[in-house]
């Protein structure tokens, strides 16, 4: 499985199957990515492999965000307290398919229009494409 910043220039390649694939809904995970979630999954540090610059951000105590310095992508996260595991965002994968979410995770730091998502019209592109339909 292989995975890539949005410029490019940060790539990453893994060896072994990704497990905790999650949602995170921490204030954390949605300031550092801009984003209302973040969809995670583990590796073990040992079968990642990057290509290119990663930056990062201690975030607090103890967590390291790794992000693309030219773009911006949020990539990464790190704990000290699981030195052996990374965290990497499974939107950067590749093909993201390959990974399913198994649950949500700080679901008391949950937005709660997102409980609403499945209920929200949908448009296959912009919205304004839909107009004269
Ligand atoms: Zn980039
Ligand atoms: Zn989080």
């Amino acid at each position: 499985m292989q995975g890539r910043c949005l410029c490019g220039a940060v790539r990453y390649r893994i060896r072994g199957e990704p497990y905790h694939v999650t949602h995170c809904h921490c204030l954390s995970c949605r300031l550092a990515s801009g984003a209302p979630f973040v969809t995670w999954f583990t590796v073990r540090e040992l079968e990642l492999e990057w290509r290119g610059e990663v930056r990062h951000y201690r975030s607090s105590m103890g967590v390291d965000r790794g992000f693309c310095p030219r773009c911006g992508t949020t990539l990464s996260y790190r704990h000290e307290a699981s030195p052996d595991e990374i965290d990497l965002t499974a939107a950067t994968l590749e093909n993201p398919e390959l990974v399913a979410p198994e649950d949500h995770t700080w679901t008391q730091d949950m937005l709660s229009w997102i409980r609403m998502l499945p209920l929200l019209a949908g448009h296959r592109r912009h919205r304004q494409y839909d107009r004269s339909a």
